[in-house]
């Protein structure tokens, strides 16, 4: 296995998030949260249905506004950039849901994934890595993405969020609606994507995923942070297991 694929730079994608706030009208989602996440890292947020997860990811992207506090990743501030130029500066995002283009090829949605990128070399390049990780996307590159099945859909989530060549990617539930067995393989895909120096902030309801996948977690209650600590230390605590993952 590459330790560090040439097409990707791994370097400088210290994610810091302060005092992050989101407000949907009169309800506060994300209460003025603060994290970083530090190169190569892997963070899990976890927490119940409605702690604001989702929000936060998606605040983090511009998809929906922030209230107040800053974002920056390497350094540079981003806070005020749009969500459409995110990519740009290396933040990879698979959404909840999956949100492929039913009606285009597998091949185009990936290829769109590098909208904001030349097609050169190093973009051909992540194309070959994305198709090495999941051969399957290579098999149906002609298929309509609709003709996908549930777990093929996420695998080419994922793939198009690769395709915009990140240094951090964010991953909203890629576990959901998929079976033991295809959990276990995004597992694996997600720790080879961190062996290769990719740094992860994972949303998940899945333990198995969030402890595996993960290197530290956040545990958030009613839009705060809750509990921090290592994935290995939370995934032995009762507390942790009782009340925010059901186990
Ligand atoms: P889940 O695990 O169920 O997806 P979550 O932890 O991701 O939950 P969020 O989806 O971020 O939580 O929701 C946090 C809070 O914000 C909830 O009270 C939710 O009802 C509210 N909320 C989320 N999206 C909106 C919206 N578009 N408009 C109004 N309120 C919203």
């Amino acid at each position: 296995m590459r330790t560090s694929p040439a097409s990707r730079d791994t370097t400088a994608a210290a994610l810091a998030v302060e005092d992050l706030s989101v407000h949907y009208g009169g309800v506060c989602a994300v209460r003025s949260i603060s994290f970083t996440v530090e190169p190569g890292a892997s963070v899990g947020i976890i927490g119940a249905n409605g702690a604001g997860k989702t929000s936060t990811l998606k605040a983090l992207m511009g998809l929906v506004p922030r209230s107040g506090g800053r974002v920056t990743l390497g350094g540079h501030d981003l806070t005020r950039v749009r969500a459409r130029d995110m990519v740009r500066h290396g933040i990879g995002y698979v959404p909840e849901g999956r949100h492929v283009f039913p009606g285009l090829s597998v091949e185009k949605n990936l290829l769109l994934g590098a909208y904001a990128r030349r097609w050169d070399d190093k973009t051909r390049a992540t194309l070959d890595e994305v198709h090495e990780l999941f051969p399957v996307l290579r098999e149906m590159s002609g298929r309509p993405a609709g003709a996908l099945s549930g777990g093929q859909q996420q695998m080419l989530a994922i793939g198009r969020a690769l395709m915009t060549g990140p240094r951090l990617l964010l991953l909203d539930e890629p576990s959901m609606g998929l079976s033991p067995k295809l959990v276990g393989f995004i597992l694996d895909t997600l720790r080879r994507l961190r062996e290769e120096g990719l740094s992860l902030l994972l949303v998940e309801q899945n333990a198995k995923l969030t402890f595996g996948a993960t290197t530290h977690c956040l545990v958030m209650e009613n839009g705060s942070v809750a509990i921090t600590g290592t994935s290995e230390e939370l995934g032995r605590d009762a507390r942790v297991r009782q009340i925010y993952l059901g186990l």
